[in-house]
């Protein structure tokens, strides 16, 4: 068996640790004799498991009595309609367009109210994050919404936007759990955790307990209320249990690590191994501002389309996979989770070395 280093923007790299002790517990979840795939989501122990995650991400994230801890199915994008439908109570909302994922949402968004669009970077490729101290706010947006780290593009809201008293909703999917956050800063925030926390399908939703109302769009499915999965303890109906096994133990793994601060401490010098290379390379250069850089997801190119592709298939013979660009972005993109090691970077910074002496 061998692993390579897998540089995908999601479904992306675990923790080995984290792969190896479900592997163990493949057909014998500690002596139930089952599988978790094979247990009931009203057993003993699958409680157990969703009762440990959810306490052990309150510690990790250090989540206010006061917010409610959703795990839910669909990913980031039923969330999409579902923030509109259980907020949007004057059917208006504000949101900040910094790349494809907020602009989804946006449209979504559209189809259930007033979406207005107060600000955007699509003038530059969303290569940086706008000006967000002084927007024209609406007076009646229900929430104020944006993605925080931009998957796709690679850069990242270092400071939150002046929502000038407004509810912040916002997109954390590609940077939860990489740095410690406020929570109390957010109306709520929310992400599939496909990218730094576990496998596919499941989207975590944190959410300020008096957002969660029975007063939601007259045409939202009962699955899509927040109230439905508050009150039933994210088990109204069957949910994704193998998921949350899985993420579960990996918080369990980050709070081994140290927590949030040791995280963010580690990803800045992964990060920093890579964009030092790139401000100093002759042939690669990254692709957005400096100020707005993104420690999980890093684009770069040669300039040079087929420069680029032949950068990306060396790389995949060499063990560094999953290196190519968004198909709307070209080029190249490395994302660096939490689980992505410090040697993992560097290897792929001394390949790079090696590409541009060749080249
Ligand atoms: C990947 C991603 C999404 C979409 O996630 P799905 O689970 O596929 O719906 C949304 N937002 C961001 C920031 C992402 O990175």
């Amino acid at each position: 068996m061998s692993r390579v280093y897998n540089f995908s923007a999601g479904p992306a790299v675990l923790p080995e640790e984290v792969l190896r002790e479900a592997a163990e517990e493949m057909l014998d979840y500690q002596g139930t004799g089952m599988s978790v795939m094979e247990m009931s989501h009203r057993s003993k122990a699958f409680e157990n498991i969703l009762n440990e995650a959810e306490q052990d991400l309150r510690e990790l994230m250090r989540i206010p009595e006061n917010y409610k801890v959703l795990f839910m199915q669909g990913g980031a994008h039923l969330q999409f309609a579902a923030i509109p439908m259980n907020l949007m109570k004057n059917r208006v909302a504000d949101y900040i367009i910094t790349g494809q994922w907020a602009k989804k949402a946006f449209k979504e968004a559209q189809i259930y109210g007033k979406a207005n669009a107060i600000a955007s970077s699509e003038d530059e490729t969303f290569s940086y994050i706008p000006d967000c101290s002084d927007l024209p706010v609406s007076p009646d947006a229900d929430y104020v919404y944006i993605c925080e780290n931009n998957t796709i593009y690679g850069t990242k809201f270092h400071t939150l936007p002046n929502t000038k008293g407004k509810i912040l909703v916002s997109d954390v999917s590609s940077c939860f759990l990489s740095e410690p956050v406020d929570v109390s800063k957010y109306g709520l925030l929310y992400g599939g955790v496909q990218k730094n926390i576990g496998p596919a399908g499941m989207a975590i939703v944190i959410i300020r307990e008096d957002l969660i109302t029975e007063d939601t769009l007259p045409c939202t499915p009962t699955y899509m209320k927040y109230k439905i999965h508050a009150d039933a303890n994210s088990l109204y109906n069957t949910p994704n249990c193998y998921c949350i096994y899985m993420c579960g133990k990996v918080f369990k793994w980050l709070k081994k690590q140290g927590g949030l601060g040791v995280m963010k401490g580690r990803n800045e010098e992964k990060a920093a191994v890579l964009y030092d290379f790139l401000d100093g390379s002759r042939l690669f250069h990254g692709t957005v501002r400096k100020e707005d850089r993104s420690l999980m997801n890093v684009p770069f190119v040669t300039g040079d389309k087929e420069l680029d592709a032949k950068f990306v298939k060396e790389a995949e013979s060499a063990g560094f996979v999953n290196l190519k660009g968004h198909r709307s972005v070209g080029g190249m993109r490395a994302s660096i989770y939490n689980a992505m090691p410090l040697e993992g970077v560097k290897a792929l910074v001394e390949f790079m070395k090696k590409f541009e002496e060749e080249n």
